[in-house]
């Protein structure tokens, strides 16, 4: 942890998720783990964020929300996948309105697994995408994007505007 340049400021979104994995996210916080101590920030900003935690499937609605709040975030970023539902889909992922996971949406650059996932696991998750931050630092500092491009399906308009 010693090589970041600042503390790592994350953002979470539930897309669609049954609130198991989000609850382990949130246990992350707590005096147990206490992940605070490495300086990472839970902010409600998605201007402010370095990492995008999202949890849950993907579907027709959710996915205008993800790519808004991936876009108003400033480059670098990572994205974090935590949970089967939000790598592939999961339980959910042959309902009616389920795209997949949220790599439908936006590039993800972790996937941690689980169903629930465990607090060890999305800590290690995070861990991994403070690796990946500081090599995009790194690289955007030397003229070289490391940026994943975005999927085709989130160029798509929303019917309802949303
Ligand atoms: S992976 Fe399991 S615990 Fe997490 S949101 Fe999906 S169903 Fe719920």
């Amino acid at each position: 942890m010693a090589y970041l340049q600042k503390s790592p400021w994350i953002i979470h979104y539930d897309a669609s998720s049954c609130n198991g994995c989000d609850i382990e996210i949130l246990a992350c916080l707590t005096p147990m783990y206490d992940v605070e101590r490495f300086g990472i920030i839970n902010t409600g900003n998605p201007k402010h964020a370095d990492i995008f935690v999202v949890t849950g499937s993907v579907n027709e609605q959710n996915k205008y929300v993800i790519k808004n709040i991936y876009d108003q975030m400033p480059d670098p970023k990572v994205v974090v996948a935590i949970g089967v539902c939000a790598t592939s889909g999961g339980v959910f992922r042959e309902c009616y309105n389920v795209s997949g996971g949220v790599d439908m949406v936006i590039p993800v650059d972790v996937y941690v697994p689980g169903c629930a996932a465990r607090p060890e696991s999305i800590i290690d998750g995070i861990v991994k995408a403070l690796g990946i931050l500081e090599e995009k630092r790194t690289a955007a500092v030397m003229g070289v994007s490391r940026e994943q491009p975005v999927p085709a399906a989130a160029t798509e308009k929303p019917a309802g505007g949303v």
